[in-house]
């Protein structure tokens, strides 16, 4: 799934389709960050529809009871009345009723990781924003295509920004830990900035360090792919 996912948002598809499939955006999402982040609605949907059309277009119905199976999930044919319902669509069911959330919260832990797909997916979010005009969206809007400032980030934001990116600047590398140097300085920053339609969702979040921070302009978009090696 998290492939399937990484591929759509990094390869192949075009882009006026995920930016509609991303949008609309809820508004408290943009402003602060939730738990619930935009990427979790992103996979729900996609997931949702991808089953569906699975199940619009075969009738080889193991791929979902396989699912199923996986997750220790109750089915059988009796449970349906077979005139009335079809099979794949009762199982489409069940998956949605019992799995859709573990699916899409497996599969963020995976993509969250990555902060090049990080970066692609809230490249695609920022084009929709910076679409936005202010009088239609003060509520969200600094300025045209600007999202307003989060000024606070709560604790499991930084302590999962952290986390994820090792105590180290995502962009040098070098050591935030504070815990064999003294003198570090770190920061949370936009992988893609409030300036370029950027939100304040924890998918575009990353540790930086004050130095590459200052580099930084509020007009760049910067990541790297470099993470501190396990040995
Ligand atoms: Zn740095």
């Amino acid at each position: 799934m998290a492939g399937f996912v990484r591929d759509l948002i990094l390869k192949n598809s075009p882009e006026e389709y995920l930016s509609s499939s991303i949008t609309p955006l809820a508004a408290y999402k943009i402003l602060k960050p939730n738990k619930k982040t935009v990427l979790h609605d992103f996979l729900e949907s996609q997931f949702e529809n991808e089953l569906e059309y699975i199940a619009r277009k075969t009738d080889e119905v193991e791929i979902f009871e396989s699912l199923l199976k996986d997750y220790n999930i109750y089915f059988s044919i009796d449970e349906i009345d077979l005139e009335e319902e079809n099979y794949s669509s009762y199982l489409v069911q069940k998956i949605i009723d019992n799995i859709l959330t573990n699916l899409t919260n497996e599969t963020f832990q995976i993509l969250f990781s990555d902060r090049m797909f990080c970066l692609q997916f809230n490249k695609i979010i920022a084009e929709v924003i910076h679409s936005y005009k202010l009088k239609e969206h003060s509520e969200i809007l600094k300025k045209d295509g600007v999202t307003k400032r989060c000024n606070y980030f709560p604790v499991w934001v930084s302590q999962a920004v952290f986390f994820r990116d090792k105590g180290c600047c995502a962009v040098c590398l070098s050591d935030l830990s504070g815990l064999l140097k003294t003198g570090y300085n770190k920061a949370i920053d936009h992988i893609v900035p409030l300036n370029l339609g950027g939100i304040n969702d924890i998918t575009n979040f990353q540790l930086i360090c004050k130095s590459c921070n200052s580099k930084k302009s509020g007009h760049a978009t910067i990541t790297s792919e470099l993470y501190p090696a396990y040995f």
